[in-house]
């Protein structure tokens, strides 16, 4: 049996409109104003990644100060497209130690990109003061975007943790050619995505010995249907490079040794634990 999992695991769930997972065409403005009355509930996945060199979590999604006063720590602006919610029991915490892992067992945690439902629950893993994840890592185009905005990140969610930015290598492998061997033998890839946000981040999860793979797309898309029907969703930085993301998702997905790809926010995917082999 392969020693390469990837637990799917969803730390509730966010509200957005109706218009943003498949709708390419729409007003933007439309799409972050839509009423809360018509807006639908989608997953917030996040992943644990098990190989022989340990434990990897990708993306941190909700925290739990998502149950207090929203408006103020998602910050205004990012509080109207964005409402969170976090049952009990979907803790990221809670979630990692129903698989045996404590947060100081994770070897690194990588983002898929850094809008708030993917590193709200940073702290609660690496923070200032806890024992927790080794490494935290995020590509450095996403970083220094990250870094710039206050409208659409929320800086606090990483306050304090030892972030490390990495550069992605010109290895001819992904949508522009620009990916990260994580440790130098094709286990587990970091794939330049970008296209929702400047520095968005795939993950390429591969079984040595089969050569099948599974590749984790963040928001690169919304669901299957985006590309295997090479549809956009209704807010992007840049279409023109989703386009060229999703393209390359397209022809992966087509490829025999590929098992899946998978969208953080896809309504069809359940928490599941996924052998790669
Ligand atoms: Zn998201």
């Amino acid at each position: 049996m392969s020693d390469t999992t990837v637990q799917v695991l969803q730390t509730g769930r966010v509200q957005v409109s109706p218009r943003l997972p498949f709708q390419t065409g729409s007003n933007q403005l439309a799409v972050v104003l839509c009423p809360k009355r018509r807006r639908i509930w989608l997953p917030v996945s996040v992943y644990l990644v098990r190989t022989s060199h340990g434990s990897l979590l990708f993306d941190t999604g909700w925290g739990t100060t998502i149950r207090g006063n929203q408006h103020a720590y998602l910050h205004f602006p990012n509080y109207v497209p964005n409402t969170g919610e976090l049952p009990q029991g979907q803790e990221l915490v809670t979630l990692l130690a129903g698989c045996g892992v404590a947060p100081c067992d994770l070897d690194v945690i990588l983002f898929s990109h850094l809008d708030l439902d993917h590193t709200s629950g940073l702290l609660e893993v690496a923070g200032p003061g806890i024992d927790g994840a080794k490494k935290v890592l995020v590509c450095r185009e996403e970083w220094d975007a990250a870094e710039k905005s206050h409208v659409r990140y929320v800086q606090d969610m990483w306050k304090g943790v030892d972030v490390t930015t990495f550069e992605f290598d010109d290895t001819g492998f992904g949508p522009f050619g620009r990916s990260k061997d994580l440790y130098g033998d094709g286990s587990l890839t970091a794939v330049w995505l970008p296209g929702h946000t400047a520095g968005s981040t795939g993950l390429v999860v591969r079984d040595l010995q089969s050569g099948h793979f599974l590749i984790l797309a963040g928001d690169c898309g919304y669901g299957h249907q985006s590309w295997e029907q090479m549809v956009q969703p209704g807010l992007a930085v840049d279409r023109a490079q989703l386009e060229t993301s999703l393209a390359w998702l397209h022809e992966q997905a087509r490829d025999s040794r590929c098992i899946d790809v998978l969208a953080c926010h896809d309504a069809g995917v359940s928490p599941q634990l996924i052998q790669v082999c």
